[in-house]
This record gives C-alpha cells, structure tokens and sequence, in this order.
C-alpha cells in the first residue's frame, strides 16, 4: 500500500512535469474506483492548467483554474508517466492527457480515487477532518502530548490516528516507537511531554528517511516510461518477529493490536 513517504515521492517526480501543464483531454477506461469517477469530468478538465501541485495525507492535489482534482492511490495504485501512448493493459483505468506526455493511473485491487471539486478542498468531506501534517513545525510533542490528555487508548493507535496526525501507517508507527523506546500498548494519557517530544522527532525521522529513500526511485519519472516507486527501507522491528533487536538482541516480540501486527523489544521499549 502506498504510504506517505511514497505519495509525496510521486508528487515531487510529477510535479516539475505537470505543474503549469493544461489537461488536454483525459480517458477513463474504468470510473468504478472506491468512489465513482465524477460524471462529466473531461469536460470539466478540458484545457484547464494545472496551477500548483500538493499533498495532504495519503493524496495527491491537482490544483487546477477552475477546482482541484484529488488522486488517492489506495491499496494499490501507482502513477506512470509515459511519452507517447501505448495500448493500456487491464488495470489501466485512467489517462491524463497533456501536450507532450500522459499520466496513466493503473490500480488492480480500484481502493484508490480520483475525484473533483470547485469548492475549498481544505473542506471536501476526505479532507476535511484529516489532523496535521507530520513533517510541520506544528507537529510536536507539545501537540500530541494535549491531544492524548484523555486517551486511555494504546500509543500506536493513538499515532495511527489520521484525524491526530495523517500519514503514520503501520510500519512507521512501529519504527517510531522503536525509536522512542515506547511500548506500543502504553496508554496515550500515560506518556510524558518530554516522552512525546521524542516520539514525534522519531516520526519526522522515520517519514523523512523513506522519503529520501523514495528519492533514489525519483530519477524513474524523468525517463519516458517511469512509474512511481514501491520502496523498500531499513527497518529496525516491522517484519521483524523473533529476530534479534538490534540495540539488545533480545528476539523482538509480535503482537496485534486494532488486529494490525505489532512488532516491539520487550526490552528497550518499556
Ligand atoms: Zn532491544
């Protein structure tokens, strides 16, 4: 599943290709996506330039003259860029056609979307009770500490909680609180600030390292046929279980919590 790390990789290796780019026409094989592709969409789009490219969470925001268009990868949608069009296979459900390139948007399992609006998408109902961005000043330890005051939930649901704070999937949650040295079913009300501080330094870590990892994958876009990256990083506990930790090397425990599997040291992380 694309991650936070890997949709801001596709936005920076789009964007210096689409940015100021008009849509010159867009081809939706299959408008069955989670949600239904708009009706009438082409010719919203048509001839409408893209001003500005974002993400906020997990999508990607076009913004246009008119509205903005909002892309979701997922479980398993991917970007292609491509210099001239080539027959689509079967999960190549969309084209964004532009002067001299197309965006195809391919997704086997359709969890993803591609929707539109002319209204502020800061209020699109998606968006609208997303929390904040991890990688922002605003993101501390400060934050998570008043926000978990009357939480007796576990920490990593806490942080996996996208209207805390977007982005912390399951494997960053797990490296972060590695990191932290903090067990994943410690109460959120129960952490300290100085405790909080550290954890959300070891979320913009983590984030930051894949991002720079999905860095190395960007050079793919800027060839004629790349597609967007599924990136793998070092990880200290996820996938992990029964391997020695890599502080102690005491073998690493798995548990599930919220049925997601939680891999931790009993030892460094208490
Ligand atoms: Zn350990």
């Amino acid at each position: 599943m694309p991650e936070l790390p890997e949709v801001e990789t596709v936005l920076q290796g789009i964007k210096p290709l689409v940015e100021h780019q008009v849509i010159r026409g867009i081809v939706i094989r299959q408008p069955k996506l989670r949600w239904d592709v708009p009706k009438g969409l082409q010719r919203k789009l048509l001839n409408q330039k893209i001003i500005k490219l974002e993400r906020r969470g997990k999508y990607i925001l076009f913004h246009l003259q008119l509205g903005t268009l909002l892309l979701h990868f997922g479980m398993s949608g991917s970007l292609t860029v491509l210099s001239k069009l080539i027959d689509p296979k079967k999960h190549d459900h969309i084209d964004l056609l532009f002067d001299d390139f197309y965006l195809r948007y391919t997704d086997p399992r359709r969890f993803g979307a591609l929707l539109y609006t002319e209204g502020d998408p800061q209020d699109h109902p998606l968006l609208a009770k997303l929390g904040i961005e991890p990688l922002t000043k605003a993101f501390n330890g400060e934050y998570l500490y008043r926000k978990a005051r009357s939480r007796k939930l576990s920490i990593k649901q806490f942080i996996m909680n996208h209207q805390i704070v977007v982005g912390v999937g399951n494997i960053y949650a797990a490296e972060a609180l590695f990191l932290a040295k903090l067990n994943p079913l410690t109460p959120a009300n129960q952490i300290s600030k100085v405790q909080y501080q550290q954890l959300a330094t070891a979320i913009k870590q983590v984030l930051k390292e894949a991002i720079k990892k999905g860095g190395t994958t960007l050079k793919d876009f800027k060839n004629s046929e790349g597609k967007m990256g599924y990136f793998k990083q070092k990880l200290n506990v996820y996938d992990r279980e029964g391997l020695p930790c890599v502080n102690c090397q005491q073998p690493l425990k798995a548990i599930r919590i919220q049925n997601r599997a939680t891999v931790f040291c009993s030892t460094c992380q208490n």
